[in-house]
């Protein structure tokens, strides 16, 4: 009788040391920078916000620009609360006191992530192209950098003449990963069958990745470059951490949206961004992983 008692004890303290383990994980403050982009931001950033709070780690706020032409000297933002910023932004500049802040919160450390067609903006702000590594189109050429890609088990830096940034027709394709060990891939498979995507190629700039993680092939038969293309990366920024994806272009409605719908792009996000913003990353390989030969989707986000 007074062991059953004991049991019951022991069993409601560990229900309890649970219940505060779970809630004491405090969201990661994440601000998304959108508002401009020529790509279906409505759409986007929305998605953003679902695939990030709906796994429970991170707790969105939007800074939502003025349209583009419009006055965007009131733009000014404030990063000191976040631990991480989500670039969903490719339009007209913004303030230069946005600017400066902006390099400030990268400069003492803080957590980035770069979100496809983020990395086409400012091709003059020669510090915002060092916080991407790698950018294409707004005019971009041999003077921004070379072209990087994968040859021979290596990134290579190719200085030839030439635009940048491109892409063939959109596509299933089989990403590749290079660094098994980097926490944000760590258990997740080294071939993957992305949902049908743009694949970035030809892309240029200072070209200073950390970690490549995955790249893939850009196949001349749906227009591609021909070579191995570094799409998913991170940034050797100083302190910073810096998470570069270039997959996931929006579609015309939050339910017609394969990109961000599938699982591997929605997985790798979360990942990335909390590696970003915490330096480790503490969440599971889920079970829906996609395999090589077969797409998987999370239509609603979660
Ligand atoms: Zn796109």
């Amino acid at each position: 009788m007074k062991q059953l008692h004991f049991g019951k004890i022991l069993w409601s303290v560990m229900f309890l040391l649970f219940v505060c383990t779970i809630s004491a994980r405090k969201p990661i403050k994440t601000l998304l920078i959108t508002g401009q982009n020529n790509h279906n931001w409505p759409v986007s950033h929305v998605v953003l916000k679902q695939i990030l709070e709906n796994s429970g780690y991170f707790k969105v706020d939007f800074a939502i620009s003025p349209e583009k032409g419009k006055d965007m000297s009131n733009f000014i933002l404030d990063f000191t609360a976040y631990q991480l910023v989500v670039l969903d932004y490719n339009g007209d500049s913004w303030p230069e006191e946005t600017n400066q802040r902006f390099l400030q919160y990268v400069q003492n450390g803080g957590g980035v992530v770069v979100y496809h067609a983020a990395d086409n903006a400012f091709a003059k702000w020669k510090e915002y192209n060092l916080i991407c590594a790698l950018g294409g189109w707004d005019g971009r050429n041999e003077n921004s950098g070379p072209y990087v890609y994968w040859r021979d088990g290596r990134l290579v830096k190719d200085s030839s003449a030439g635009l940048s940034g491109s892409h063939g027709n959109q596509h299933e394709y089989v990403l590749n990963g290079r660094d098994k060990e980097h926490p944000i891939m760590k258990g997740l498979p080294l071939k993957w069958r992305h949902a049908k995507d743009e694949l970035y190629d030809r892309m240029r700039g200072p070209g200073n990745i950390q970690s490549i993680l995955y790249t893939a092939y850009s196949d001349k038969e749906t227009r591609g470059s021909g070579r191995e293309e570094p799409l998913v990366f991170t940034v050797d920024y100083g302190k910073a951490r810096i998470f570069h994806t270039m997959l996931g272009h929006a579609g015309e409605t939050v339910e017609d949206n394969i990109a961000m719908q599938c699982t591997g792009f929605q997985v790798l996000l979360l990942r990335g961004a909390e590696w970003a913003a915490t330096g480790k990353v503490t969440q599971k390989v889920p079970k829906d992983f996609p395999t090589e030969n077969t797409c998987s989707y999370r239509k609603d986000y979660k």
